[in-house]
């Protein structure tokens, strides 16, 4: 697929994140006003809650973009979501007829504030990256079982909470808990000493389960894609993990990146998945390429310092698709609804540079990453800032998934009643 040309100039330049391909949905407001659903393109946003409200945009017999979350678009299910995309290239496409109707719907994405852009009804994490479960059993168990026994056959999760799921550019606290310092046989209470990211990519279900689902079923059940930092206490992780596995380690925060990248604006990225050592069950085989070709990347920067880059990987590299994932998460009976939202597991790939979170590259704290400017990091100090960006590489133009940011506030003190 080529670059789609659009009226806007900026979405036609090689290396915005938001070509006319693309149309990712998100929630913005400007100049203290309320927030509202719009879709970017190249360096603008299409305001399509004022386009609704006009009459320019209608997608239903009553308005569904006059909230501000897309959970009633995903609710119209899959052909709406065609018709949005097709009447949006209309739009915004060169060569358009409605282009003086629809210019005053634009501004620029410069100076706007970005919110949630779906209501989380819940959030489950997997765990299905290979090179990430090899090295953290590596680590923590023994590098010739690093695998559990299930793992090849079981993509492994837990229920996370939606209530701790934020938009980018949210401000992250160091957590409290209950952890067990090195060498010491008793827990202590207080700030998490080993603070981590763990880059991921994360699956908005738009459609409810009905009973148990195929793997293709699901995968027609996504409404699209985001960045996700899945912010991760690894002390407390530790010390809490045995046997339900991680619960307060995993709940201070996960940041989700503001624009809903669509499975349709994802196509042509489509991509199989690694080889299987072992066949898998038949419930979980795909019946086409489930995984998508988008270049990771992770920086960090301390307080005030520019970023370096520490990790580069590629979603491809995951062992199950979120397809896969939400198809076994619908076997037990559980309910799936729209604004589920799947965490795909750390990314990692198979060198050291390909980590996707401080404890694989500092090999639990062993290994120190080095920083432009001389500073190192184990795990993450108070102040620094981590950045998580992604892209599928087209001929000529990307489909960009924006930005991941989040920056790391000091713990607060330790109550003197839990002294
Ligand atoms: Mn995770």
């Amino acid at each position: 697929m080529p670059l789609m040309r659009s009226w806007i100039a900026s979405a036609n330049r090689p290396d915005t994140d938001f070509p006319l391909n693309n149309l990712p949905c998100g929630v913005f407001s400007r100049d203290g006003g309320e927030p509202r659903c719009g879709v970017a393109i190249g360096d603008m946003i299409l305001d399509v809650t004022g386009m609704e409200d006009v009459g320019l945009l209608h997608l239903a017999d009553d308005p569904v973009l006059d909230v501000p979350f897309w959970n009633e678009v995903m609710d119209l299910g899959p052909d709406a979501w065609t018709r949005l995309r097709i009447l949006l290239l209309g739009f915004l496409g060169e060569g358009s007829e409605v282009k003086s109707q629809v210019e005053r719907f634009l501004s620029p994405q410069a100076g706007a504030t970005m919110y949630l852009p779906f209501l989380v009804s819940e959030y489950t994490d997997f765990y299905a990256g290979r090179h990430h479960a090899f090295n953290v059993g590596s680590m923590f168990r023994d590098p010739a079982n690093a695998l559990p026994p299930n793992w090849l056959h079981i993509p492994i999760g837990y229920n996370g909470r939606a209530s701790s799921v934020v938009v980018s550019g949210t401000d992250v606290r160091r957590p409290l808990g209950q952890l067990r310092p090195p060498g010491s046989e008793a827990p202590v209470f207080g700030p998490s000493q080993r603070f981590d990211f763990e880059l991921e990519m994360g699956a908005v279900v738009g459609r409810p389960s009905q009973g148990m689902v195929s793997v293709a079923e699901a995968d027609a059940m996504i409404f699209g894609y985001v960045l996700l930092n899945d912010w991760s206490a690894r002390d407390i992780q530790a010390w809490e993990y045995q046997p339900l596995g991680p619960f307060q380690s995993k709940a201070t925060a996960t940041t989700i990146s503001p624009w809903i990248v669509t499975r349709a604006a994802l196509e042509s990225f489509r991509c199989a998945g690694p080889d299987r050592d072992v066949p898998l069950l038949p419930y979980l085989r795909e019946p086409r390429p489930m995984l998508y070709d988008i270049a990771l990347e992770v920086a960090l920067a301390p307080e005030g310092k520019a970023e370096t880059v520490i990790s580069r990987t590629n979603y491809r590299e995951m062992y199950y698709s979120a397809a896969q994932q939400l198809a076994h998460h619908t076997t037990s009976g559980c309910p799936m609804n729209v604004g589920d939202l799947l965490g795909s597991g750390t990314i990692s790939g198979p060198d050291k540079g390909n980590r996707g979170s401080l404890l694989e590259l500092s090999w639990g704290g062993k290994e120190p990453v080095t920083l432009d400017g001389g500073e190192t990091r184990s795990f993450l100090a108070d102040g620094d800032t981590v950045v998580m960006r992604g892209a599928c590489q087209g001929d000529g133009y990307r489909i960009g998934f924006g930005s991941c940011t989040g920056r790391l506030l000091p713990s607060l003190p330790v109550p003197d009643w839990a002294r």
